[in-house]
C-alpha cells in the first residue's frame, strides 16, 4: 500500500467518502481523553471540596466552643461587647436569648429589629442537645452556610455562621480556566498522537508483498483479507497461465493450418499452370485434372475440420441446445456413407448396434463416429475388418452410459504415440495420413465432441489392431 499521493486520481475520486483512520483515532482518543480528564477533575474537586468543608465545620465548631467559654459568666451587655470586638470577615456572630429574640448579630445594622430565631434548627438543637452544627443551602445564591451553636450558662445561645461557596462555584472559580487549558492541550496532543498512531498502524500494510500476501502478515486481523487476496492471486496466475497456453495453442494452430494449406495449393497452382500453358499432352489432361481435384478435396476437408474446431473453440455448440439423438441409427447412417471407402480399401465393416437415445448435438456426434470409423478403415490392412458396436451400459455402481466401440485389424498405433494422437495435426505416419486424405484433425474433433457431451474416448492398440471406445453418460 502506498501513500495517498501515489494513488491514481481516478481511484482517489472513486474512494471519496471512505472513512479516515486518523480521524477515527483522533475522535476516539479525544473523547476518551476528555472524558477521563473531566471525570478525574470532577472527582478530585468533589473530594477536595468535601475535605475542606469538613475542616471548616470543625474549625467553626471549635471557635464556637472558645467564644462560648469566653462569654460564660459574663453579664449580657458584656457578652455583646465581647462579640462586637471580634474581628472576622467570614464569620457571623449571633447571640440569641432563650426566648429566641436576637440580642446581637454581627451582620445586622445597629438598632435594626431582627426576627425571632427560635425556629432556626441550629438554635432548637442547641437548646435540646448542646453544641451542634448544621448547614443550609441557598439555591438562589448557590451558596450554603454552616452554623455552629452552643447554649451559654445564662440560657442564651451563641451562634457562629460561615457562608461557603458550593462545589460548582469552586469549580467555576478555581478550575474552569486551568481545566480548559488542559483540555486544549489534550486536544492538540491527541491530534498529533492520532496521526502518529494512524501512520504506525498503516505502515505495515505498505510492506505487504502482494505477490505472496500470506508470507508476512502485518496483523493477525489482516489474515482473512490477505487470504482472499492470495486466493485471487492464485486464480489470476492460473487464468494467465491458461490464457497464454491458449494463445500459444491458437498461434501454433494458425501456423499449422497455413502450412497444411500451402502444399495442396502449390500442387493445384503448379498443375493448373502447366495445363494453362498448353504443354500438357492430351492423354495427361485427365490425370492432371484428377490430381487437382483430389488436392482441392483435401483442402475442402481441411477447411471443414478447421471450421468445426473453431466452432467448438468458440463454444458455438452448447449443451443447452442439445436434442435427443439415437446413437444406433446415427451410427448406421454414418457407416452407410463409409461403405464405399471400405470397399475401396477392401475392408469389411461389421455393425452391431442398439437403440440408445441421448441428449446431444447430432451433427457433432455424427462427425465423431464418422472420423473414428473412417480412421479404422484408412489405417487398416487389405481384407481387414472393422467392428462397430453401440450399446447401453448399466454398470453396478455407475450411472448408465452409451458405449460406442470401433475395433479394427489395422496397423495399430505405437505406444509412444498413443497419448499424442488426439493432438491437432499429430500423425503417426504423415505420408499415409495424407495419401488417404487425412487432415490430422479427425481425432481432435472426436475428443472435443466427446468432452462436450461429458464423455471420454479411450484407445487400446497393438500390432494386430486398435480399439477406440467412447463413453457417453446418458
Ligand atoms: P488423420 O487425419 O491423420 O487420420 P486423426 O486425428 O484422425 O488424423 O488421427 C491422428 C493419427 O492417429 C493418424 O494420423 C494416425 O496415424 C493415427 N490413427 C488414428 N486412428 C487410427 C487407427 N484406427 N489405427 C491406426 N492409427 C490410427
Amino acid at each position: 500500500m502506498s501513500g495517498i499521493d501515489d494513488i491514481p486520481l481516478a481511484t482517489r475520486h472513486a474512494t471519496k467518502g471512505v472513512p479516515s483512520l486518523s480521524k477515527r483515532l483522533f475522535f476516539g482518543i479525544l473523547i476518551v481523553a476528555l472524558a477521563g480528564i473531566v471525570t478525574t477533575a470532577a472527582a478530585l474537586t468533589g473530594a477536595f471540596h468535601s475535605s475542606i468543608e469538613q475542616d471548616a465545620e470543625s474549625d467553626l465548631r471549635a471557635e464556637t466552643q472558645t467564644i462560648a467559654g469566653m462569654l460564660n459568666g459574663l453579664p449580657e451587655q458584656t457578652q455583646i461587647d465581647v462579640l462586637q470586638n471580634q474581628v472576622s470577615f467570614d464569620t457571623r456572630f449571633t447571640l440569641v436569648a432563650h426566648d429566641g429574640s436576637v440580642l446581637y448579630d454581627s451582620e445586622a445594622s445597629q438598632g435594626a429589629m431582627l426576627e425571632n430565631h427560635l425556629d432556626r434548627p441550629e438554635i432548637q438543637e442547641a437548646f435540646e442537645t448542646g453544641l451542634c452544627t448544621t448547614r443550609r443551602y441557598s439555591e438562589t445564591l448557590e451558596t450554603y452556610t454552616i452554623y455552629a451553636a452552643q447554649p451559654l450558662e445564662n440560657g442564651s445561645v451563641i451562634r457562629l455562621a460561615e457562608t461557603r461557596g458550593s462545589v460548582f462555584g469552586v469549580f467555576e472559580r478555581d478550575l474552569l480556566v486551568p481545566l480548559s487549558v488542559i483540555l486544549l492541550l489534550a486536544a492538540v496532543s491527541v491530534f498529533a498522537l492520532s496521526r502518529l498512531l494512524a501512520k504506525r498502524v498503516t505502515k505495515p500494510f505498505d510492506q505487504i508483498d502482494l505477490e505472496h500476501p500470506l508470507d508476512n502478515p502485518p496483523y493477525c486481523e489482516a489474515i482473512p483479507l490477505l487470504a482472499r487476496i492470495d486466493a485471487q492471486q492464485t486464480t489470476l496466475q492460473n487464468q494467465n497461465r491458461q490464457l497464454s497456453k491458449a494463445e500459444s495453442m491458437r498461434r501454433d494452430f494458425s501456423a499449422n493450418v497455413s502450412h497444411e494449406m500451402k502444399t495442396p495449393l502449390q500442387v493445384i497452382s503448379g498443375y493448373a499452370e502447366l495445363m494453362k500453358s498448353g504443354v500438357v499432352p492430351e492423354e495427361d489432361m485427365v490425370r492432371f485434372s484428377a490430381i487437382i481435384h483430389s488436392e482441392a478435396q483435401s483442402m475442402r476437408a481441411l477447411i471443414d475440420d478447421v471450421l468445426t474446431l473453431s466452432r467448438l473453440d468458440a463454444d458455438a455448440i452448447r449443451q443447452g441446445d442439445f436434442s435427443p439423438v439415437d446413437l444406433g441409427a446415427l451410427t448406421k447412417k454414418t457407416s452407410a456413407r463409409l461403405e464405399k471407402l471400405a470397399d475401396d480399401c477392401s475392408v469389411c465393416l461389421m455393425l452391431d448396434v442398439e437403440h440408445v437415445v441421448m441428449q446431444g448435438d447430432e451433427a457433432l456426434l455424427g462427425q465423431m463416429i464418422h472420423n473414428l470409423i473412417e480412421n479404422a478403415i484408412r489405417y487398416n490392412r487389405p481384407q481387414g475388418y472393422v467392428w462397430v458396436t453401440v450399446r447401453k451400459r448399466h454398470p453396478n455402481n455407475d450411472s448408465p452410459h452409451a458405449e460406442i466401440e470401433i475395433r479394427d485389424t489395422g496397423i495399430g498405433i505405437p505406444q509412444k504415440s498413443i497419448n499424442k494422437i488426439f493432438e491437432r495435426f499429430y500423425r503417426v505416419e504423415k505420408s499415409r495420413s495424407k495419401k488417404t486424405g487425412g487432415t490430422g484433425l479427425g481425432l481432435a474433433i472426436a475428443k472435443h465432441a466427446a468432452l462436450l457431451h461429458n464423455g471420454t474416448i479411450t484407445v487400446e492398440s497393438a500390432s494386430e489392431g486398435s480399439r477406440f471406445t467412447v463413453y457417453l453418460p446418458l
